[in-house]
């Protein structure tokens, strides 16, 4: 056994602290019994059960966590599916990785067993095997996420601390467990400046050299992994502070060197938010005010190192693409008709994005009165009323109801017996 883990054991045996208040009053009282009883399940076959990971560190800090990870030294598979037995849950395996997530009445809980990971090489997926709980603390990224608690009936409550993460959680620090991490596995960096942010923590000094020695190593992480950290920053309450932080410290230049963590977009989001309040933003919109100050072919570029699917990278691009409008939108005269042609077809986010962009007020008004009612405007006669009323089928009809659609965008015409006289007087001037 490595020495820091030695230590790390000597010091936890010096002090075990015993967080089954914390639970009972932090958890619901549906999954404060779901631990006693999965705990007992797997006592029961000889296997130590653990709560790992996010839910122990926010359970210290008193944060709202739901997100139940557990950890068995023995099969997890083989517990989950007893324990979708007695909750009469569902669970979906994951056998390549030892892995199930099981889910009743509103809860899911994933269960994985304890298990070692070694890496070849920098950024590919890591070696697996199972192992001991100490060992799969070992593999984690944080001391504040490498945080386990016994979930077994002698052991209830106990918390594992071998790397002293409850005390860089007192000082508020993000630490890596040892100093080839980010090189194992540099979405850790991501992962380090979310947490940091999110928590208003700080980088504790080595880590933090380390990570900025460490920038380059993005490079050997794919595309849709980072993709996936990009989302997960995306979703957090004010995704605006990791950015900038990433900026600082150059790991958002390698996403795209012209993207900007600055004050602008910490600007647009905060509207975003009110705009989307009491719902969170969509990650999409995030994106497309991200991606904005980049040109065309940079954006193109955006999306397909990040390989982002179809219909993000259609905003992305649809929202640059309306970044061309924008002068027009802006005068002041513009018929409704020509609104809604000038804006019909793109994103929803790509539009609401250029709309907090831009500093014309005309522009933002007009696009307010597409979102508002433009966009649902249909004329009420359809192509069997034009038949009926006597007009031969074919082209002409898809040109009359297009005409009826503008003349009803302009507000020529507002009821159904308005669009049939309107009607009747184009196939009086047409005979
Ligand atoms: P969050 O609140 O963001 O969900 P979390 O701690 O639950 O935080 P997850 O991404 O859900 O984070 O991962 C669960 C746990 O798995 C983490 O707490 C961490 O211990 C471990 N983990 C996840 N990703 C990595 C990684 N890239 N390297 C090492 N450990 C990781
Ligand atoms: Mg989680």
């Amino acid at each position: 056994m490595n020495p820091v883990a030695t230590c790390a054991i000597i010091r936890e045996m010096a002090e075990t602290t015993n967080l089954t208040d914390k639970i009972k009053k932090q958890l619901p009282a549906e999954l404060v019994n779901f631990t006693h009883v999965a705990g007992g399940v797997a006592a029961s076959q000889g296997q130590n059960l653990y709560l790992v990971g996010g839910v122990v560190r926010d359970l210290l800090l008193g944060r709202t966590n739901l997100d139940l990870d557990l950890v068995v030294e023995g099969n997890a598979i083989e517990l989950a599916k007893q324990l979708a037995e007695i909750n009469q849950g569902k669970i979906t395996t994951y056998p390549q990785f030892n892995t199930a997530k099981l889910q009743w009445s509103k809860w899911s809980v994933d269960l994985a067993t304890a298990r070692s990971e070694t890496y070849d090489k920098p950024g590919a997926l890591p070696t697996v095997k199972p192992s001991s709980i100490n060992s799969d603390l070992f593999r984690r990224d944080f001391t504040i996420n490498a945080l386990a608690i016994h979930l077994s009936p002698s052991r209830y409550g106990e918390l594992i601390d071998l790397y002293g993460g409850r005390n860089d959680l007192e000082h508020k620090l993000i630490r890596i467990l040892h100093e080839k991490s980010f090189i194992d596995d540099a979405t850790r960096i991501w992962r380090g400046l979310r947490y940091e942010q999110r928590l208003g923590f700080q980088l504790e000094k080595s880590t933090l050299k380390l990570l900025k020695r460490d920038i380059p190593m993005l490079d050997t992480i794919s595309g849709d992994r980072i993709r996936y950290e990009l989302e997960c920053i995306l979703q957090e309450e004010y995704p605006e502070k990791a950015l900038r932080r990433a900026e600082e410290l150059g790991g958002l230049a390698k996403l795209h060197p012209s993207l900007k963590g600055n004050g602008w977009l910490a600007e647009k989001f905060e509207q975003v938010r009110q705009l989307s309040s009491p719902n969170p933003p969509p990650v999409e919109l995030y994106l497309a005010l991200l991606a904005y100050p980049l040109t065309e072919e940079e954006n193109e570029s955006l999306i397909s190192y990040l390989r982002l699917p179809k219909s993000l990278a259609q905003t992305i691009r649809d929202s640059n693409s309306l970044k061309t409008k924008l002068k027009t939108l802006a005068y002041p005269e513009l018929r409704r008709s020509q609104i809604y042609h000038l804006l019909q077809g793109y994103a929803q986010s790509a539009i609401i994005a250029n709309s907090l962009a831009t500093s014309s007020a005309i522009a933002c008004q007009h696009i307010e009165t597409f979102l508002r009612t433009l966009r649902y405007v249909k004329p009420a006669l359809t192509g069997d009323d034009l038949i009926r009323m006597g007009v031969t089928p074919g082209p002409q009809i898809k040109e009359l109801l297009q005409q009826l659609h503008e003349a009803r965008l302009d507000g020529k015409v507002t009821t159904k017996q308005g669009e049939e006289e309107l009607v009747k007087g184009w196939l009086v001037t047409d005979r």
